[in-house]
């Protein structure tokens, strides 16, 4: 019999997280002060985070100990399986092989979880009873609503309000893990005000999330703020899925040509990804791909440049491939790809050429995501779907040349939240948006001079 599934015990799950940050060539430019475009001092980014994660971000140390607390919660869903694609491959009649890391097996349906825990958990430590974040599709808040109900912390989410629309179920997934959710740009502060008043109707986006969010840590000392992505610590995390896919692999004595993860803030590609930046700095033929929708194409048509994190200039500058910090990307479907930013360390290694990034039009990428559905019979989030797309590219192009191939992916969460883009797509009424090369051209006059 072949082989579907391929599955650790519990007693092989990594016990450290992979720091990359002690392999790259050149070292990240550090984060600056909003205000001042100063390096930010850690004490200033303590009203944010915890020291314990502040740590993280920083270090260059290259194994990070995962705590016991963690790795038991972890162990509710990890490690997660690895899946051989056999009936994707055959309904593509391609010779690649096709491998992917099912991440939708965690509490909330996406690999956020894998992040949230570890955070909720050194807040937690710190004394913190309330942390305020955002979130996008509603992944992120989900996970972290469960995380710190775990934690008895208290948490008010900021939503994006085309998801808050979209995705009602998100919403209560939330709610029934305790947290309080607001659509943004919402009243309730200085941020979202501003937004409101020049446009009532505004969708949001991620910027303005992160900066309702932000706003309410810093205006509260007893109140922490979590992103979702992005930053080295959650990129950190996240190497848990390619640490134990490199395992799997290794079971069935295969090794990827290419891997690839669906981009939006970084996360889920740095977490499959990053654990084979060192064989390849080392030498190996393997080719890093991120793919990104094409209605946000922040690696593929933005700057690599300092630019502010959020839309109201209170977070962190930092130096990654943007669109813009005011750009707001079209109400697509995949509402966990429209940040204008990328993460540092990824967008440091495709400027170094280590990574590269491709983008594809939803409807496309929605034709990816029913075929596999009808192939390997999990329905992907539409996020994860740009993945799918991307392989399925890769296979496609290995029948073309004749060529045997191993193809990697993350399949970072379930769709089972995001029915409502399903029926969109079925009734033939999902737009095709191309960026608008105008639109960024105008958010980039806005980056700051540094
Ligand atoms: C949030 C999310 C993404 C995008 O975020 P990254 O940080 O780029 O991984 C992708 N897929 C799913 C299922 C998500 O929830």
């Amino acid at each position: 019999m072949k082989q579907t599934k391929i599955l650790l015990n519990e007693s092989e799950m990594p016990r450290e997280w992979y720091n990359v940050q002690a392999d790259m060539k050149i070292p990240l430019a550090p984060p600056l002060h909003p205000a001042t475009l100063q390096p930010m001092k850690p004490e200033e980014m303590a009203a944010l985070f915890p020291m314990a994660l502040l740590e993280q971000e920083m270090t260059n140390k290259r194994w990070i100990t995962i705590p016991d607390e963690v790795l038991d919660v972890y162990a509710l869903f990890r490690p997660s399986p690895l899946y051989r694609a056999h009936r994707l491959e055959k309904a593509l009649g391609t010779p690649a092989k096709i491998y992917y890391k099912y991440e939708g097996v965690s509490p909330s349906g996406s690999h956020k979880t894998n992040t949230a825990i570890p955070q909720a958990y050194y807040n937690m430590r710190e004394g913190i009873k309330r942390i305020a974040t955002e979130t996008g599709a509603g992944q992120w808040g989900s996970a972290m609503s469960y995380a710190c109900s775990l934690y008895g912390i208290d948490l008010n989410v900021y939503m994006v309000k085309v998801s808050y629309e979209q995705k009602p179920y998100r919403r209560l997934l939330m709610e029934t893990y305790g947290a309080h959710v607001f659509p943004s740009p919402s009243s309730r502060t200085e941020s979202g005000r501003k937004i409101l008043a020049d446009d009532p109707n505004s969708s949001g986006s991620l910027g303005i999330a992160i900066s309702e969010a932000v706003e309410e840590a810093l205006i509260n000392p007893d109140v922490h703020y979590a992103l979702g992505s992005v930053l080295n610590h959650v990129l950190l995390h996240q190497t848990i899925i390619g640490l134990e896919a490199k395992k799997q692999l290794e079971k069935v004595g295969d090794y990827p040509d290419v891997v690839l993860g669906c981009v939006g803030g970084g996360s889920n590609f740095g977490g499959i990804a990053l654990p084979f930046v060192s064989d390849k700095l080392g030498g190996k033929n393997i080719r890093l791909v991120g793919v990104e929708p094409s209605a946000c194409p922040t690696i593929t048509k933005g700057v690599y440049d300092y630019d502010y994190g959020d839309t109201a200039k209170m977070a962190p500058v930092v130096k990654m491939y943007t669109l813009g910090h005011d750009f707001v990307p079209p109400g697509i479907h995949a509402g966990g790809l429209r940040y204008h930013g990328m993460s540092p360390i990824i967008s440091s290694l495709v400027h170094e050429g280590v990574m590269s990034a491709v983008a594809y039009k939803q409807n496309p990428v929605f034709d990816a995501a029913v075929l596999f559905a009808n192939t390997e019979g999990i329905l992907p989030a539409p996020e994860s779907a740009h993945a799918i797309k991307g392989a399925i590219e890769e296979a496609i192009q290995a029948k073309e040349e004749g060529k045997e191939k191993t193809i990697l992916f993350c399949l970072s969460g379930h769709g089972n939240f995001d029915l409502s883009s399903y029926d969109q797509y079925h009734q033939g009424k999902l737009e095709d948006f191309e960026y608008s090369e105008e639109l960024v051209k105008k958010s980039l006059e806005k980056l700051p001079k540094i």
